[in-house]
Protein backbone atom coordinates (compact mmCIF):
# COMPACT_ATOMS: atom_id res chain seq x y z
CA UNK A 1 0.00 0.00 0.00
CA UNK A 2 0.97 3.08 -0.48
CA UNK A 3 0.65 6.07 2.07
CA UNK A 4 1.84 9.36 2.69
CA UNK A 5 5.03 8.89 3.14
CA UNK A 6 7.65 11.24 5.23
CA UNK A 7 8.77 14.65 3.82
CA UNK A 8 11.94 16.75 3.81
CA UNK A 9 12.04 19.61 6.39
CA UNK A 10 11.64 22.73 4.61
CA UNK A 11 15.41 23.68 4.49
CA UNK A 12 16.62 20.30 2.69
CA UNK A 13 13.51 20.91 0.08
CA UNK A 14 14.84 24.60 -0.69
CA UNK A 15 17.84 23.25 -0.97
CA UNK A 16 17.75 20.50 -2.67
CA UNK A 17 15.59 22.63 -4.78
CA UNK A 18 18.64 24.46 -6.57
CA UNK A 19 20.32 21.53 -7.63
CA UNK A 20 18.34 18.40 -8.80
CA UNK A 21 15.98 20.35 -10.51
CA UNK A 22 17.61 21.67 -12.80
CA UNK A 23 21.23 20.68 -13.30
CA UNK A 24 23.04 17.04 -14.19
CA UNK A 25 22.61 15.27 -11.01
CA UNK A 26 25.81 12.91 -11.95
CA UNK A 27 27.95 16.28 -12.82
CA UNK A 28 27.42 17.15 -8.87
CA UNK A 29 30.28 15.71 -7.78
CA UNK A 30 32.69 12.86 -9.23
CA UNK A 31 31.85 9.75 -9.22
CA UNK A 32 35.35 8.52 -8.12
CA UNK A 33 35.07 10.21 -5.08
CA UNK A 34 34.94 8.74 -1.55
CA UNK A 35 31.43 8.16 -0.19
CA UNK A 36 32.20 10.13 2.80
CA UNK A 37 33.47 12.94 1.26
CA UNK A 38 30.51 13.29 -1.04
CA UNK A 39 28.13 13.46 1.46
CA UNK A 40 30.34 16.15 3.37
CA UNK A 41 30.47 18.26 0.01
CA UNK A 42 26.27 17.72 -0.17
CA UNK A 43 26.40 18.44 3.25
CA UNK A 44 28.04 21.75 3.18
CA UNK A 45 26.22 23.17 0.42
CA UNK A 46 22.70 22.19 1.72
CA UNK A 47 23.49 23.62 5.21
CA UNK A 48 25.26 27.19 3.55
CA UNK A 49 22.36 27.34 1.13
CA UNK A 50 19.59 25.89 3.60
CA UNK A 51 20.57 28.16 6.40
CA UNK A 52 20.81 31.04 4.14
CA UNK A 53 17.42 31.03 2.96
CA UNK A 54 15.86 30.21 6.64
CA UNK A 55 17.50 32.95 8.18
CA UNK A 56 16.23 35.43 5.45
CA UNK A 57 12.49 34.05 5.86
CA UNK A 58 13.06 34.38 9.16
CA UNK A 59 14.55 38.36 9.00
CA UNK A 60 12.00 39.04 6.89
CA UNK A 61 9.00 37.77 9.03
CA UNK A 62 10.39 39.59 12.09
CA UNK A 63 9.30 42.57 9.40
CA UNK A 64 6.57 41.94 7.91
CA UNK A 65 4.70 40.86 11.37
CA UNK A 66 7.18 43.46 13.47
CA UNK A 67 7.59 40.81 16.00
CA UNK A 68 10.80 38.85 17.71
CA UNK A 69 13.40 36.60 15.59
CA UNK A 70 12.10 34.24 18.50
CA UNK A 71 8.55 34.59 17.68
CA UNK A 72 9.19 34.95 13.63
CA UNK A 73 10.95 31.27 13.96
CA UNK A 74 8.04 29.70 15.28
CA UNK A 75 6.20 31.12 13.58
CA UNK A 76 7.38 29.77 10.37
CA UNK A 77 7.60 26.38 12.23
CA UNK A 78 3.56 26.57 12.77
CA UNK A 79 3.53 27.09 9.10
CA UNK A 80 4.86 23.90 7.90
CA UNK A 81 2.52 20.55 7.35
CA UNK A 82 3.18 18.25 10.04
CA UNK A 83 3.24 15.36 7.89
CA UNK A 84 6.24 13.36 7.90
CA UNK A 85 7.35 14.79 10.81
CA UNK A 86 8.52 18.48 8.74
CA UNK A 87 7.22 21.02 11.75
CA UNK A 88 9.11 19.09 13.93
CA UNK A 89 12.07 18.66 12.08
CA UNK A 90 11.75 22.35 12.28
CA UNK A 91 11.00 22.99 15.77
CA UNK A 92 13.98 20.43 16.41
CA UNK A 93 16.63 22.65 14.21
CA UNK A 94 14.89 26.06 15.90
CA UNK A 95 16.17 24.45 19.37
CA UNK A 96 19.43 23.38 18.39
CA UNK A 97 20.49 26.84 16.24
CA UNK A 98 17.68 29.17 17.58
CA UNK A 99 19.16 30.87 20.24
CA UNK A 100 22.43 31.47 18.45
CA UNK A 101 20.38 32.50 15.49
CA UNK A 102 17.96 34.69 17.04
CA UNK A 103 20.42 36.97 19.01
CA UNK A 104 22.72 37.11 15.70
CA UNK A 105 19.44 38.58 13.69
CA UNK A 106 18.90 40.38 16.85
CA UNK A 107 22.21 42.32 16.53
CA UNK A 108 21.02 42.95 12.80
CA UNK A 109 23.60 41.09 10.73
CA UNK A 110 22.88 39.98 7.49
CA UNK A 111 22.45 36.29 6.35
CA UNK A 112 24.98 35.70 5.03
CA UNK A 113 27.27 36.63 8.48
CA UNK A 114 24.78 34.70 10.50
CA UNK A 115 25.30 31.42 8.55
CA UNK A 116 29.08 31.79 8.34
CA UNK A 117 29.38 32.90 12.22
CA UNK A 118 27.16 29.64 13.44
CA UNK A 119 29.27 27.86 10.95
CA UNK A 120 26.24 26.49 8.80
CA UNK A 121 28.41 27.89 5.80
CA UNK A 122 32.19 27.04 5.65
CA UNK A 123 35.35 29.40 4.66
CA UNK A 124 37.78 27.87 2.92
CA UNK A 125 41.65 29.08 2.72
CA UNK A 126 41.95 30.62 -0.63
CA UNK A 127 38.51 30.92 -1.56
CA UNK A 128 35.81 33.64 -1.74
CA UNK A 129 33.62 33.82 1.14
CA UNK A 130 30.24 32.66 -0.68
CA UNK A 131 27.34 35.48 -0.26
CA UNK A 132 23.67 36.03 -1.47
CA UNK A 133 23.88 39.88 -0.03
CA UNK A 134 26.13 42.95 -0.50
CA UNK A 135 28.78 42.53 1.51
CA UNK A 136 28.76 44.94 4.74
CA UNK A 137 30.09 47.84 4.94
CA UNK A 138 33.35 46.91 7.00
CA UNK A 139 33.92 43.92 4.92
CA UNK A 140 32.52 40.70 5.36
CA UNK A 141 35.62 38.54 6.62
CA UNK A 142 35.84 41.34 9.77
CA UNK A 143 31.88 41.11 10.31
CA UNK A 144 32.27 37.16 10.50
CA UNK A 145 34.90 37.31 12.60
CA UNK A 146 32.81 39.76 14.97
CA UNK A 147 30.28 37.67 14.91
CA UNK A 148 31.46 34.65 15.61
CA UNK A 149 32.54 36.16 18.96
CA UNK A 150 28.93 36.32 20.17
CA UNK A 151 28.46 32.84 19.35
CA UNK A 152 28.18 29.80 21.69
CA UNK A 153 28.06 27.12 18.80
CA UNK A 154 30.95 28.08 16.97
CA UNK A 155 32.33 24.25 16.23
CA UNK A 156 32.16 23.87 12.46
CA UNK A 157 32.39 20.03 12.34
CA UNK A 158 30.09 19.52 15.27
CA UNK A 159 27.32 21.74 13.30
CA UNK A 160 28.40 20.47 9.90
CA UNK A 161 27.30 16.86 12.00
CA UNK A 162 24.16 17.99 13.04
CA UNK A 163 23.05 18.81 9.20
CA UNK A 164 24.91 16.13 8.49
CA UNK A 165 22.67 13.49 11.28
CA UNK A 166 19.47 15.74 9.53
CA UNK A 167 19.83 14.71 6.15
CA UNK A 168 21.29 10.91 6.72
CA UNK A 169 17.90 10.57 8.73
CA UNK A 170 16.01 12.02 5.92
CA UNK A 171 17.69 10.06 3.18
CA UNK A 172 17.03 6.98 4.79
CA UNK A 173 13.19 7.25 4.12
CA UNK A 174 12.44 5.90 0.79
CA UNK A 175 11.36 9.16 -0.39
CA UNK A 176 14.23 10.62 0.18
CA UNK A 177 16.80 8.01 -1.03
CA UNK A 178 15.87 8.40 -4.28
CA UNK A 179 16.05 12.27 -3.93
CA UNK A 180 19.27 12.41 -2.40
CA UNK A 181 20.44 9.75 -4.53
CA UNK A 182 19.85 12.04 -7.49
CA UNK A 183 21.63 14.72 -5.72
CA UNK A 184 24.84 12.66 -5.30
CA UNK A 185 25.27 10.83 -8.35
CA UNK A 186 23.21 9.06 -10.62
CA UNK A 187 19.94 7.23 -10.25
CA UNK A 188 20.45 3.44 -10.93
CA UNK A 189 18.01 2.38 -13.78
CA UNK A 190 16.67 0.03 -11.29
CA UNK A 191 14.59 2.40 -9.53
CA UNK A 192 13.11 3.42 -12.92
CA UNK A 193 11.97 0.19 -14.38
CA UNK A 194 8.43 -0.01 -12.89
CA UNK A 195 6.64 -0.24 -15.91
CA UNK A 196 3.20 -0.61 -14.22
CA UNK A 197 0.69 2.13 -14.78
CA UNK A 198 -0.78 3.13 -11.27
CA UNK A 199 -4.20 4.13 -9.84
CA UNK A 200 -1.65 6.51 -7.32
CA UNK A 201 -1.41 9.72 -8.39
CA UNK A 202 2.39 10.87 -7.40
CA UNK A 203 5.83 8.58 -6.75
CA UNK A 204 5.42 8.27 -10.61
CA UNK A 205 1.64 6.95 -10.53
CA UNK A 206 -0.77 8.54 -12.99
CA UNK A 207 0.11 12.07 -12.68
CA UNK A 208 3.00 10.54 -15.03
CA UNK A 209 1.70 8.11 -16.81
CA UNK A 210 -2.31 7.39 -17.47
CA UNK A 211 -4.27 6.14 -14.63
CA UNK A 212 -4.58 2.83 -14.49
CA UNK A 213 -8.17 1.12 -14.50
CA UNK A 214 -7.66 -2.08 -12.96
CA UNK A 215 -4.84 -2.45 -10.95
CA UNK A 216 -5.08 -6.29 -10.12
CA UNK A 217 -5.42 -7.47 -14.03
CA UNK A 218 -1.57 -6.63 -16.03
CA UNK A 219 -3.59 -6.92 -19.20
CA UNK A 220 -5.07 -3.91 -18.40
CA UNK A 221 -3.46 -0.47 -19.26
CA UNK A 222 -3.50 2.71 -20.89
CA UNK A 223 -2.07 2.90 -24.54
CA UNK A 224 -3.16 -0.79 -25.71
CA UNK A 225 -5.14 -2.44 -28.57
CA UNK A 226 -8.71 -2.82 -27.39
CA UNK A 227 -8.85 -6.51 -26.57
CA UNK A 228 -11.54 -8.38 -28.36
CA UNK A 229 -13.01 -4.39 -29.17
CA UNK A 230 -13.48 -3.86 -25.65
CA UNK A 231 -16.64 -5.81 -25.78
CA UNK A 232 -16.79 -6.86 -22.48
CA UNK A 233 -14.44 -4.50 -20.53
CA UNK A 234 -12.35 -1.43 -21.02
CA UNK A 235 -8.47 -3.23 -21.71
CA UNK A 236 -6.96 0.51 -22.67
CA UNK A 237 -8.26 2.41 -19.87
CA UNK A 238 -9.85 4.96 -22.42
CA UNK A 239 -13.35 4.58 -21.06
CA UNK A 240 -14.87 3.46 -24.14
CA UNK A 241 -16.58 -0.15 -23.99
CA UNK A 242 -19.44 -2.16 -24.09
CA UNK A 243 -21.34 -2.96 -27.77
CA UNK A 244 -24.17 -0.99 -28.85
CA UNK A 245 -27.36 -3.20 -28.39
CA UNK A 246 -28.68 -2.72 -31.58
CA UNK A 247 -26.47 -4.11 -33.89
CA UNK A 248 -24.23 -5.85 -31.51
CA UNK A 249 -20.99 -3.92 -32.94
CA UNK A 250 -18.45 -2.67 -30.08
CA UNK A 251 -17.99 0.79 -29.53
CA UNK A 252 -14.31 0.32 -29.68
CA UNK A 253 -15.00 -1.00 -33.65
CA UNK A 254 -17.58 1.71 -34.01
CA UNK A 255 -16.09 5.08 -32.82
CA UNK A 256 -11.97 4.41 -32.72
CA UNK A 257 -11.76 1.65 -35.59
CA UNK A 258 -9.44 3.67 -38.34
CA UNK A 259 -8.86 6.84 -36.61
CA UNK A 260 -5.00 6.14 -36.23
CA UNK A 261 -5.14 6.19 -32.55
CA UNK A 262 -1.82 6.84 -30.82
CA UNK A 263 -0.18 7.68 -27.49
CA UNK A 264 2.35 10.85 -26.50
CA UNK A 265 5.71 10.11 -24.81
CA UNK A 266 7.86 12.59 -23.38
CA UNK A 267 11.89 11.52 -22.92
CA UNK A 268 13.07 14.54 -21.22
CA UNK A 269 14.09 16.43 -18.47
CA UNK A 270 13.36 18.80 -15.48
CA UNK A 271 11.82 21.73 -18.23
CA UNK A 272 9.63 18.35 -20.05
CA UNK A 273 8.49 17.25 -16.03
CA UNK A 274 7.57 20.64 -15.01
CA UNK A 275 10.41 21.61 -12.24
CA UNK A 276 8.68 24.15 -10.29
CA UNK A 277 9.18 25.20 -6.59
CA UNK A 278 6.45 27.58 -5.33
CA UNK A 279 7.52 31.01 -4.37
CA UNK A 280 4.80 31.33 -1.56
CA UNK A 281 7.58 28.83 -0.16
CA UNK A 282 10.38 31.90 0.25
CA UNK A 283 8.20 34.62 0.40
CA UNK A 284 7.57 35.73 3.64
CA UNK A 285 4.76 38.78 2.57
CA UNK A 286 1.97 36.48 2.42
CA UNK A 287 3.64 33.45 4.29
CA UNK A 288 0.63 31.35 5.78
CA UNK A 289 0.04 27.40 6.56
CA UNK A 290 -1.99 27.68 3.15
CA UNK A 291 1.64 28.49 1.36
CA UNK A 292 2.49 24.88 2.28
CA UNK A 293 -0.25 22.70 1.54
CA UNK A 294 1.18 21.50 -1.83
CA UNK A 295 4.67 20.40 -0.06
CA UNK A 296 4.16 16.97 0.54
CA UNK A 297 2.54 16.61 -2.92
CA UNK A 298 5.68 18.32 -4.81
CA UNK A 299 8.00 16.33 -2.83
CA UNK A 300 6.73 13.07 -3.44
CA UNK A 301 6.73 13.82 -7.29
CA UNK A 302 10.37 14.88 -7.16
CA UNK A 303 9.31 19.11 -7.15
CA UNK A 304 7.66 18.70 -10.26
CA UNK A 305 4.37 18.87 -11.79
CA UNK A 306 3.65 16.56 -14.73
CA UNK A 307 0.20 16.89 -14.24
CA UNK A 308 0.51 20.60 -15.42
CA UNK A 309 3.33 20.13 -18.55
CA UNK A 310 3.67 21.11 -21.66
CA UNK A 311 3.88 17.49 -23.00
CA UNK A 312 1.45 15.18 -20.71
CA UNK A 313 -0.77 17.75 -18.44
CA UNK A 314 -4.63 17.04 -18.10
CA UNK A 315 -5.03 18.76 -14.80
CA UNK A 316 -6.16 22.61 -14.44
CA UNK A 317 -2.86 24.36 -13.54
CA UNK A 318 -2.85 25.69 -9.28
CA UNK A 319 0.54 27.22 -9.80
CA UNK A 320 -0.27 29.69 -11.98
CA UNK A 321 -1.02 29.87 -15.71
CA UNK A 322 -2.64 27.54 -16.91
CA UNK A 323 -2.28 24.24 -18.14
CA UNK A 324 -2.03 23.14 -22.33
CA UNK A 325 -0.56 20.30 -23.01
CA UNK A 326 0.19 18.17 -26.53
CA UNK A 327 -1.26 15.34 -24.13
CA UNK A 328 -5.06 17.24 -24.00
CA UNK A 329 -4.63 18.31 -27.60
CA UNK A 330 -3.92 15.30 -29.21
CA UNK A 331 -6.99 13.75 -26.59
CA UNK A 332 -9.75 16.42 -28.22
CA UNK A 333 -8.44 15.71 -31.79
CA UNK A 334 -9.25 11.91 -30.91
CA UNK A 335 -10.48 10.89 -27.69
CA UNK A 336 -9.93 7.18 -28.41
CA UNK A 337 -6.31 8.63 -27.11
CA UNK A 338 -7.98 9.48 -23.62
CA UNK A 339 -5.39 8.67 -20.99
CA UNK A 340 -2.43 7.76 -23.09
CA UNK A 341 0.52 9.89 -21.84
CA UNK A 342 3.78 8.79 -20.36
CA UNK A 343 5.92 10.95 -18.90
CA UNK A 344 9.53 10.00 -18.87
CA UNK A 345 11.88 13.56 -17.76
CA UNK A 346 13.69 13.36 -15.13
CA UNK A 347 15.29 16.00 -13.63
CA UNK A 348 18.92 16.36 -14.89
CA UNK A 349 18.51 14.41 -17.58
CA UNK A 350 20.55 15.37 -20.77
CA UNK A 351 21.68 12.67 -23.77
CA UNK A 352 24.52 11.25 -22.09
CA UNK A 353 22.01 9.29 -18.68
CA UNK A 354 18.95 9.34 -20.54
CA UNK A 355 19.54 5.04 -21.60
CA UNK A 356 19.40 4.39 -17.86
CA UNK A 357 16.21 5.94 -17.40
CA UNK A 358 14.32 5.64 -20.68
CA UNK A 359 14.19 1.54 -19.68
CA UNK A 360 10.98 3.03 -17.66
CA UNK A 361 9.16 3.76 -21.33
CA UNK A 362 6.35 1.40 -20.91
CA UNK A 363 4.96 0.23 -24.30
CA UNK A 364 4.52 -3.60 -25.96
CA UNK A 365 5.29 -3.55 -29.41
CA UNK A 366 2.78 -6.22 -30.30
CA UNK A 367 -0.26 -5.15 -28.44
CA UNK A 368 0.06 -1.19 -27.76
CA UNK A 369 -1.30 1.18 -30.32
CA UNK A 370 1.68 3.50 -32.02
CA UNK A 371 3.16 6.60 -30.00
CA UNK A 372 4.32 9.70 -30.65
CA UNK A 373 7.82 10.25 -28.64
CA UNK A 374 8.84 13.78 -28.24
CA UNK A 375 12.59 14.27 -27.09
CA UNK A 376 13.11 16.78 -24.70
CA UNK A 377 16.45 17.61 -23.51
CA UNK A 378 16.96 21.34 -23.79
CA UNK A 379 19.86 22.21 -21.79
CA UNK A 380 21.66 19.90 -19.34
CA UNK A 381 23.91 18.55 -22.15
CA UNK A 382 25.48 21.99 -22.05
CA UNK A 383 24.49 22.80 -18.19
CA UNK A 384 26.89 22.03 -15.07
CA UNK A 385 27.90 23.54 -12.33
CA UNK A 386 31.55 23.37 -12.75
CA UNK A 387 33.76 26.48 -12.73
CA UNK A 388 35.59 25.08 -16.21
CA UNK A 389 31.97 24.36 -17.14
CA UNK A 390 33.19 24.12 -21.12
CA UNK A 391 35.33 20.88 -20.27
CA UNK A 392 32.49 19.29 -18.86
CA UNK A 393 30.10 19.87 -21.23
CA UNK A 394 28.91 17.01 -23.99
CA UNK A 395 30.66 16.73 -27.12
CA UNK A 396 29.28 16.75 -30.86
CA UNK A 397 30.49 13.08 -31.29
CA UNK A 398 29.48 11.92 -28.16
CA UNK A 399 25.91 12.89 -28.84
CA UNK A 400 25.73 11.60 -31.82
CA UNK A 401 26.68 8.04 -30.51
CA UNK A 402 24.32 8.42 -27.64
CA UNK A 403 21.54 9.55 -29.35
CA UNK A 404 21.61 6.65 -32.34
CA UNK A 405 22.08 4.20 -28.89
CA UNK A 406 18.82 6.08 -27.44
CA UNK A 407 16.84 5.77 -30.87
CA UNK A 408 18.38 2.24 -31.31
CA UNK A 409 16.91 1.04 -28.20
CA UNK A 410 13.00 3.06 -29.09
CA UNK A 411 13.40 1.33 -32.54
CA UNK A 412 13.72 -2.01 -30.53
CA UNK A 413 10.60 -1.32 -28.08
CA UNK A 414 8.44 0.84 -29.95
CA UNK A 415 5.00 -0.30 -31.88
CA UNK A 416 5.34 -0.05 -35.80
CA UNK A 417 3.89 3.44 -37.41
CA UNK A 418 5.45 5.28 -34.31
CA UNK A 419 7.09 8.80 -34.85
CA UNK A 420 9.83 10.82 -33.11
CA UNK A 421 10.56 14.43 -32.80
CA UNK A 422 13.66 15.38 -31.55
CA UNK A 423 13.87 18.95 -29.84
CA UNK A 424 16.40 21.44 -30.56
CA UNK A 425 18.31 22.30 -26.77
CA UNK A 426 17.23 25.96 -26.04
CA UNK A 427 18.75 29.34 -26.16
CA UNK A 428 19.97 29.76 -22.25
CA UNK A 429 21.22 33.65 -23.16
CA UNK A 430 17.46 34.51 -22.58
CA UNK A 431 17.96 33.55 -18.48
CA UNK A 432 20.60 36.54 -17.59
CA UNK A 433 19.04 38.56 -20.78
CA UNK A 434 15.71 38.85 -18.71
CA UNK A 435 16.62 38.47 -15.02
CA UNK A 436 19.99 39.46 -14.04
CA UNK A 437 19.14 42.90 -12.97
CA UNK A 438 15.22 41.86 -11.51
CA UNK A 439 14.71 40.84 -7.47
CA UNK A 440 15.29 37.12 -6.64
CA UNK A 441 11.55 36.55 -4.58
CA UNK A 442 14.15 35.91 -1.38
CA UNK A 443 15.49 40.19 -2.14
CA UNK A 444 11.80 41.20 -3.22
CA UNK A 445 10.98 42.81 0.17
CA UNK A 446 13.91 44.50 0.41
CA UNK A 447 15.30 45.01 -3.04
CA UNK A 448 18.81 43.43 -2.12
CA UNK A 449 18.86 40.00 -4.15
CA UNK A 450 18.97 39.97 -7.92
CA UNK A 451 19.44 37.15 -10.29
CA UNK A 452 22.38 37.91 -11.27
CA UNK A 453 23.65 37.92 -6.99
CA UNK A 454 21.63 34.62 -6.63
CA UNK A 455 23.49 33.15 -9.68
CA UNK A 456 26.88 34.11 -8.34
CA UNK A 457 26.02 32.60 -5.00
CA UNK A 458 25.37 29.60 -6.69
CA UNK A 459 28.51 29.42 -8.49
CA UNK A 460 30.46 29.93 -5.29
CA UNK A 461 29.10 26.83 -3.91
CA UNK A 462 29.17 25.09 -6.83
CA UNK A 463 25.81 24.48 -7.22
CA UNK A 464 24.84 26.77 -9.81
CA UNK A 465 22.45 24.15 -12.39
CA UNK A 466 24.31 26.17 -15.63
CA UNK A 467 27.20 27.82 -15.08
CA UNK A 468 27.81 28.62 -18.62
CA UNK A 469 24.56 30.62 -19.12
CA UNK A 470 23.97 31.94 -15.08
CA UNK A 471 26.75 33.76 -15.48
CA UNK A 472 28.15 37.11 -15.48
CA UNK A 473 30.61 36.70 -18.34
CA UNK A 474 29.16 37.26 -21.68
CA UNK A 475 31.88 35.34 -24.00
CA UNK A 476 30.89 32.20 -21.66
CA UNK A 477 27.24 32.26 -21.97
CA UNK A 478 28.01 32.93 -25.84
CA UNK A 479 30.11 30.02 -25.56
CA UNK A 480 27.86 27.92 -24.15
CA UNK A 481 24.90 28.65 -26.52
CA UNK A 482 27.56 28.11 -29.58
CA UNK A 483 27.85 24.64 -27.99
CA UNK A 484 24.29 24.05 -28.24
CA UNK A 485 23.68 24.84 -31.39
CA UNK A 486 26.23 22.58 -32.13
CA UNK A 487 24.34 19.69 -30.09
CA UNK A 488 21.15 20.91 -32.01
CA UNK A 489 22.58 20.67 -35.64
CA UNK A 490 23.72 16.39 -34.66
CA UNK A 491 20.26 16.37 -34.11
CA UNK A 492 19.12 17.84 -36.87
CA UNK A 493 20.84 15.43 -38.99
CA UNK A 494 19.53 12.39 -37.27
CA UNK A 495 16.55 13.38 -38.19
CA UNK A 496 17.74 14.14 -41.74
CA UNK A 497 19.65 11.07 -42.74
CA UNK A 498 19.03 8.25 -40.35
CA UNK A 499 16.52 5.85 -41.18
CA UNK A 500 14.42 3.32 -38.24
CA UNK A 501 12.22 0.14 -38.85
CA UNK A 502 9.31 1.21 -36.49
CA UNK A 503 9.13 5.29 -36.43
CA UNK A 504 9.41 8.13 -38.96
CA UNK A 505 11.86 10.81 -36.98
CA UNK A 506 11.70 14.96 -37.27
CA UNK A 507 13.52 17.81 -35.97
CA UNK A 508 11.50 20.79 -34.38
CA UNK A 509 13.99 23.93 -33.32
CA UNK A 510 13.57 26.75 -31.40
CA UNK A 511 10.95 26.02 -29.58
CA UNK A 512 11.17 29.04 -26.61
CA UNK A 513 12.20 31.36 -29.36
CA UNK A 514 8.79 30.69 -30.70
CA UNK A 515 7.30 30.91 -27.48
CA UNK A 516 9.12 34.28 -26.41
CA UNK A 517 7.70 35.73 -29.64
CA UNK A 518 4.06 34.58 -29.22
CA UNK A 519 4.90 35.70 -25.69
CA UNK A 520 5.12 38.98 -26.50
CA UNK A 521 3.17 39.64 -29.16
CA UNK A 522 0.32 38.36 -26.22
CA UNK A 523 1.61 41.90 -24.36
CA UNK A 524 3.57 39.26 -22.04
CA UNK A 525 6.79 40.26 -20.53
CA UNK A 526 9.49 37.93 -21.05
CA UNK A 527 9.95 37.12 -17.12
CA UNK A 528 6.94 35.38 -17.07
CA UNK A 529 7.71 32.60 -19.04
CA UNK A 530 10.82 32.10 -16.89
CA UNK A 531 10.49 30.21 -12.92
CA UNK A 532 10.79 32.84 -9.97
CA UNK A 533 12.70 30.46 -7.89
CA UNK A 534 15.64 28.69 -9.60
CA UNK A 535 15.36 31.31 -12.77
CA UNK A 536 16.32 28.67 -14.64
CA UNK A 537 13.42 26.77 -16.06
CA UNK A 538 10.72 27.97 -18.46
CA UNK A 539 7.38 28.42 -16.26
CA UNK A 540 4.11 27.12 -16.38
CA UNK A 541 2.85 29.90 -19.15
CA UNK A 542 5.84 29.03 -21.24
CA UNK A 543 4.76 25.56 -20.98
CA UNK A 544 1.06 26.04 -22.12
CA UNK A 545 2.06 28.75 -24.66
CA UNK A 546 4.91 25.65 -26.06
CA UNK A 547 2.33 23.04 -26.17
CA UNK A 548 0.35 24.87 -28.61
CA UNK A 549 2.95 25.95 -30.59
CA UNK A 550 4.37 22.34 -30.88
CA UNK A 551 1.24 21.49 -31.98
CA UNK A 552 0.05 24.11 -34.36
CA UNK A 553 3.84 23.67 -36.31
CA UNK A 554 3.25 19.96 -36.05
CA UNK A 555 0.43 19.58 -37.80
CA UNK A 556 1.26 21.64 -40.34
CA UNK A 557 4.66 20.75 -40.84
CA UNK A 558 3.74 16.41 -40.91
CA UNK A 559 0.47 16.20 -40.82
CA UNK A 560 -0.48 12.98 -39.80
CA UNK A 561 2.16 12.59 -37.07
CA UNK A 562 -0.67 12.89 -34.26
CA UNK A 563 -3.61 10.69 -36.36
CA UNK A 564 -6.23 11.39 -37.66
CA UNK A 565 -9.26 14.22 -36.16
CA UNK A 566 -11.82 11.26 -35.10
CA UNK A 567 -15.48 12.12 -36.51
CA UNK A 568 -17.20 10.90 -33.95
CA UNK A 569 -16.18 12.60 -30.75
CA UNK A 570 -19.11 14.23 -30.17
CA UNK A 571 -20.90 10.61 -30.14
CA UNK A 572 -18.00 9.64 -27.46
CA UNK A 573 -18.90 12.67 -25.12
CA UNK A 574 -22.54 11.98 -25.45
CA UNK A 575 -22.21 8.24 -24.62
CA UNK A 576 -19.02 8.00 -22.40
CA UNK A 577 -19.27 11.57 -20.54
CA UNK A 578 -16.04 12.15 -19.35
CA UNK A 579 -14.47 8.25 -19.66
CA UNK A 580 -13.87 7.98 -16.31
CA UNK A 581 -11.63 11.16 -15.70
CA UNK A 582 -7.86 11.22 -15.45
CA1 LIG B 1 -11.47 1.01 -24.35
Amino acid sequence: MRGLRPVIPLCLSLILILSIGSSRSKSFLHHDMEPQRQMQITTERVSCIGCILIVSVVEQLVQVHNTSAEKAMALLCTYLPEQGGIRGTCILIAEIFGPDLIMLLNNRLNPDVICHAVRLCNIKPNQPICHLYKKPVMGLKRTIKQAEKMVKMSDYVQNLDVVSGVLFKFCSYPLFKMICEAFQSSVPAEDYDQDNFSAFPSFRGYHWRGRDCNDIDKSVYPGRSPEDWDALHDSNCNGIWGFDPEDGIPYEKKLCEGTDAKGIIILGDSAAAHFHIPPEWITPMNMSKESFSNMALAISNELDWPQFSMYTGFQNSTIGGWTQSLYLRIRDWNLCNHRDYQNIAKNGGAYDNLQKYMQSLARNQQLDKPVVVFYGLIGNDVCNPYADTLNHMTTPETLKTNVMMELKYLDAHIPSGSHVVLMSLADGRFLWDTLHDRYHPIGELNKDVTYAQFYQFLSCLTSNPCEGWMNINETLRNLTTERAEQLSSVLQEIAASEKFNNFKINYFENLYQKVTAKWASLGGKPWDLLEPVDGFHPSQISSAVGADLIWEEVIQRWPGIFGKQNPFNQEIIAKFGDQGGH
